[in-house]
């Protein structure tokens, strides 16, 4: 049976005219100085709605900067009173929920490494019932889908309606571009599921420097992401955590107004008659790739029954060699990226094998 949660649509409560909901601040509270000066300069830009600032930061070592603490909530509360924003803060167990309702924070959000730990998570939500405060939920660190439902499945159990998914990437070993690789798949799945559950990108964590920042931000919009969450500080290279990928408010500013907000209202008249036309096409080529993936199982089957009756092997190595190699050439040829019709022809291969090794097993005695 597919989850279900009962979710508040966002513009119920938080008051956003235009997409996307934008939320910044800077990754950890410093000091008062540091969260009123950056969230003056952020006012300046009039385009963030929710101030984010981690007041309790989880680090991978020890004797690192590990937040404010409760003296934060306090300069928190200051910037919310002047500068009229919602805030929001990461909790990690049930004594930072009690001391961030206390000091009236908006939002509070469960980080990658708590959403990991369904015991952590559940001591949350249980401190979370009656609240009625809004909670994002991030990703776990590792690319697992069900853990990601599960916390947020806690958390609305708990009678918490106001909810947010937030995508950060995932941790690899593999050293390469982004800090957490995004796998877009995850949160697009993720929207398969809950279609109403409204997800933000949090670029600033995917990438891990300021570069790449547009790119995902953009990419984030492209897939219809309800907002962006996006670390600032007025000074992020003296920043003491997560310098490298903060941005200057004024940065910000840029980044934001060079991003194109596209539509995903596809019903405007404009588009009906091209889209359907070209989405009907779409439905024809995908019938004839499964028609004639059945005609391949179909000939694996026959190759099946043969290898079977002349006691060969399931696995034949030149054979699938050979398969990989003139695959792969044929989809350059009509422009197809090679590396994409490989994964495809190692799926197909795999559930061949499968269809082949049942057929061997078909009438052995065990
Ligand atoms: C953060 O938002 O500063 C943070 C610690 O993020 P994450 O939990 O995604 O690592
Ligand atoms: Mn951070």
């Amino acid at each position: 049976m597919n989850p279900v949660l009962h979710i508040e649509p966002l513009q119920n409560w938080i008051p956003v005219v235009k997409r996307p909901l934008i939320i910044s601040g800077p990754c950890g509270a410093e000091t008062r100085e540091q969260l009123l000066k950056t969230a003056a300069e952020l006012a300046e830009l009039n385009a963030v709605h929710v101030f984010r600032a981690g007041i309790w930061k989880p680090r991978t070592r020890p004797n690192s900067f590990e937040g404010a603490g409760r003296a934060g909530l306090k300069w928190l509360r200051e910037v919310k009173e002047k500068y009229g924003y919602l805030t929001a803060v990461e909790v990690a167990n049930a004594k930072h929920v009690e001391q961030a309702l206390k000091e009236g924070v908006d939002i509070l959000w469960i980080g990658a490494r708590t959403t990991g730990n369904p015991f952590s998570v559940q001591e949350i939500a249980d401190v979370l019932r009656g609240s009625g405060v809004a909670v994002m939920v991030k990703n776990p660190i590792h690319p697992d889908l069900q853990l990601w439902i599960g916390a947020l499945e806690r958390v609305n159990q708990a009678g918490i309606n106001r909810i947010i998914a937030v995508h950060r990437g995932f941790y690899t070993h593999v050293p390469q571009i982004y800090r957490n690789p995004p796998h877009w798949e995850i949160p697009i799945e993720l929207k398969t599921y809950f279609p109403d559950i409204p997800i933000i990108c949090d670029p600033s964590h995917i990438c891990g420097n300021r570069e790449l920042l547009p790119e995902i931000s953009q990419k984030a919009l492209d897939l219809n992401f309800d907002g962006l969450m996006l670390e600032a500080h007025f000074d992020p290279d003296r920043a003491l955590s997560d310098s490298q990928q903060q941005l200057k408010p004024k940065d910000l500013g840029h980044l934001l107004s060079n991003l194109v907000v596209r539509s995903s209202d596809c019903k405007s008249t404009e588009f009906t008659g091209t889209l359907s036309l070209l989405r009907k096409k779409v439905d024809q080529v995908d019938e004839e790739i499964i028609h004639s993936l059945a005609q391949r199982m179909e000939l694996i089957d026959k190759i099946g029954d043969y290898k079977k009756e002349n006691n060969l092997t399931v696995l034949q190595l030149e054979r699938w060699l050979e398969i990989l190699r003139t695959r792969s050439a044929f989809a350059s040829s009509k422009s197809v990226d090679s590396e994409f019709i490989q994964k495809i022809f190692q799926l197909i291969h795999k559930e061949s094998i499968r269809r082949q090794t049942l057929l061997m097993q078909e009438g052995v005695e065990k």
